[in-house]
């Protein structure tokens, strides 16, 4: 019975945390897989946020018991900076994401926000404080209103034009017979991957959380597309703490400080500048897209 049982309450949670906004549909399916690893604390309090710092300290992780993925990462991002993350694939940089939003716990080690462990406090306050503008956007089934909206109950219309404004996804919109009550997905419009990734940052803006998480955001899209989601993103992202995890180095060249994952330890660390100087693995990455963009 208790077999029967687990799905039920998994699908759940899975239903309610869908429903709060807190994740994307992709996310789903990791959660489905992962939700039964991490619980609440019985009695946790709520994550309080009033300056937005992010540590890693001294993180061990894998995802399998025999295969360490994380080797005691550490680092900072203090309130209101804008980290980059980059490294060859496989590095360990999404992993840092899901640890972030506590998809897993460390083996070992602490992750704080503001100071509070995040094993400590509830999951819902912690998804509250982070926005996640993932690497394919999926969308919900329904109108462009209620995919922008899905982050709160009843987000007012007011806040969702002004999030859809600040997004740059608004004159499109607007241009719509049915605007917001456009139906999406399968049944409706097709977005392009662009307008999408729109309609995921003007989800995220009217969540409005103070640490932004962005991984690999804009790598779906062509390059002039991803200039001007950048610039959005940008001005998006003043004011939060946001942590970049970027494949394409040009993206992030002007972020307050770079780390270099490889292997799952920290390589190197610094600005785009001082880490082109250190002529380390940063500078060789540089030169090979650099190349690549040019051929
Ligand atoms: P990156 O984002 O830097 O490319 P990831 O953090 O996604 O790397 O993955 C780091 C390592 O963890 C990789 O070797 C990957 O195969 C492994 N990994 C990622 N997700 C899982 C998972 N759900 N189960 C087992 N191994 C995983
Ligand atoms: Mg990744």
């Amino acid at each position: 019975l208790l077999q029967l049982f687990r799905p039920l309450d998994m699908l759940g949670f899975v239903y309610r945390t869908v429903r709060q906004g807190l994740i994307d549909m992709a996310e789903m399916f990791r959660l489905i897989d992962t939700a039964a690893e991490v619980k609440d604390t019985p009695g946790a309090p709520a994550l309080v946020v009033r300056r937005p710092t992010v540590v890693f300290d001294k993180v061990r992780f894998g995802y399998e018991t025999d295969r360490e993925i994380l080797h005691g990462l550490s680092f900072e991002v203090p309130a209101g900076n804008h980290v980059a993350i980059v490294g060859p694939s496989g590095a360990g940089k999404s992993t840092i994401g899901r640890l972030l939003f506590r998809f897993y716990d460390p083996w070992q080690g602490r992750i704080l926000i503001d100071g509070q462990d995040i094993a400590e406090v509830t999951q819902s306050s912690l998804r509250e404080k982070i926005g996640i503008v993932p690497q394919d956007s999926v969308l919900f089934n329904d109108t462009i209103g209620y995919n922008i909206a899905y982050g709160r109950d009843r987000a007012n219309r007011d806040k969702v034009i002004e999030a859809a404004r600040a997004a740059a996804i608004l004159p499109f919109i607007e241009r719509l017979p049915d605007g917001f009550d456009t139906e999406v997905g399968e049944r409706g419009l097709k977005l392009s991957g662009g307008e999408k990734q729109r309609i995921a940052i003007a989800r995220t803006l009217v969540k409005d959380p103070p640490v932004l998480l962005l991984d690999e955001a804009t790598s779906a899209l062509d390059s002039r597309t991803e200039q001007a989601i950048l610039a959005t993103l940008r001005r998006v992202s003043e004011n939060r703490t946001t942590l970049a995890i970027a494949h394409r180095l040009s993206t992030i060249a002007d972020a307050d400080r770079i780390l270099v994952l490889e292997q799952g330890r920290l390589a190197e660390a610094g600005t785009h500048g001082q880490l082109l100087q250190k002529r380390g693995l940063y500078a060789e990455m540089w030169a090979r897209q650099q190349a690549e963009s040019e051929g």
